[in-house]
C-alpha cells in the first residue's frame, strides 16, 4: 500500500479538450476552479478559499480525467489516492494516512515551485460514510474527521493552496458533515453522455486510429445509450483488436459494431469496461 496517496506529474497532461461530452460538468468546474486561480482577490475579498469539489455521476464517466484536467488547468500538482486506500484494520492507521497526504501535496508543490495542488480522491463514500450508521465504525470515523480537520485547516494565505476533489457514484452515502460550506460544497454532476456526448468521446477515442471511410459514427453513438465514456473507450480499444486479429488495416463498421456487442455483453456478465 502506498503511503497517503501517489504523486505525480503525468508524462501527457489531460486537459478538458481530451474529455468529451461534458460540457456542463466542465464549465461548472471551471467557474469553480476560478476561484482557485484568483485566490487573492478571493482572500481580499474576504470570500471563503474553495476548498473541495465533489464529481458525482456513474462509474466511467470522466471524473479522473476531469480532476486531472483541472490539475492541469490550474498549473496544480496532481496527487490521487482512492477511498478504500484509507481504510485498515489498524485503528489510525486511516487517520495518519490523510495527514500524509495532505503533507505530500505541501511538499510536492514547493519542490516543483508550483502554488497550487490538488488532492484527488476517488470513492469518497467508502471514508467519507455517514458517521454512526451500521456501515462505518470507529475507523472510518476517526478517518473522516481527520478528513475534515485537513480541510477546516486549509487557509488561502499558505503558500501552497490545496484544493481536495472527491468523486463518488453513490452521493447519498456521504457523510452531511462534507457536504456543508467549507467543505465539499460545489457539487459537479457527472452524468452520462447523451447521443451527442457519446459521439464526441467516441471521435476522441478513434483519432489516433485507422477508421475505414465508410465508418458512421453517428450509427455507433446511437446504439449505445446507457454506455459511459469508458464503455466507449473499451468499444473503440475492442474495435481495433477484431480488425487486427482479421488482418485488416482499417477498422470498419463491422468490427465497431462487434466491439459494441462485445462490451454490452461483458456488462452484463458483471465486469467493468476498465479490467
Ligand atoms: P470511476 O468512477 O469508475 O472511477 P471515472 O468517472 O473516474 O470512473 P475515468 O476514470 O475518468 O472515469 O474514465 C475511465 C476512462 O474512460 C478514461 O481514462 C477515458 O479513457 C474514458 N472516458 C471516460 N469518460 C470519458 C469522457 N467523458 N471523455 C473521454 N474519455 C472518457
Amino acid at each position: 500500500a502506498t503511503l497517503g496517496g501517489k504523486g505525480y506529474e503525468p508524462s501527457v497532461k489531460v486537459t478538458f479538450a481530451d474529455v468529451g461530452g461534458q460540457a456542463t460538468a466542465v464549465q461548472e468546474l471551471k467557474e469553480a476552479l476560478e476561484f482557485l486561480l484568483r485566490s487573492d482577490e478571493v482572500a481580499a475579498m474576504g470570500i471563503r478559499p474553495l476548498k473541495g469539489i465533489l464529481l458525482s455521476g456513474p462509474p466511467g464517466t470522466g471524473k479522473t480525467l476531469l480532476a486531472k484536467a483541472a490539475a492541469t488547468y490550474t498549473d496544480a500538482v496532481f496527487l490521487e489516492a482512492s477511498g478504500s486506500e484509507f481504510i485498515e484494520m489498524y485503528a489510525g492507521v486511516g487517520a495518519q494516512r490523510v495527514r500524509t497526504i495532505f503533507n505530500r501535496a505541501r511538499e510536492l508543490a514547493r519542490r516543483r515551485q508550483k502554488k497550487r495542488a490538488i488532492i484527488f480522491i476517488d470513492e469518497l463514500e467508502v471514508l467519507g460514510g455517514k458517521r454512526g450508521s451500521h456501515t462505518s465504525h470507529l475507523e472510518y470515523d476517526q478517518t473522516l474527521n481527520q478528513l475534515l480537520v485537513e480541510m477546516d485547516g486549509l487557509k488561502s494565505s499558505q503558500d501552497v493552496q490545496i484544493l481536495v476533489i472527491g468523486a463518488t457514484n453513490r452521493p447519498d452515502l456521504l457523510d452531511p458533515a462534507l457536504l456543508r460550506p467549507g467543505r465539499f460544497d460545489r457539487q459537479v454532476k457527472v452524468d452520462l453522455p447523451d447521443k451527442e456526448g457519446r459521439l464526441a468521446i467516441l471521435k476522441l477515442h478513434t483519432a489516433n486510429k485507422p477508421l475505414a471511410p465508410e465508418v458512421d459514427l453517428e450509427a455507433v453513438a446511437r446504439e449505445t445509450f446507457g454506455f459511459s465514456g469508458a464503455h466507449l473507450e473499451s468499444v473503440a480499444n475492442e474495435a481495433a483488436i477484431l480488425a487486427l486479429r482479421e488482418k485488416s488495416p482499417l477498422i470498419t463498421q463491422k468490427h465497431l459494431m462487434e466491439a459494441v456487442d462485445k462490451v454490452m455483453l461483458g456488462e452484463k456478465l458483471g465486469r467493468k469496461p476498465a479490467d
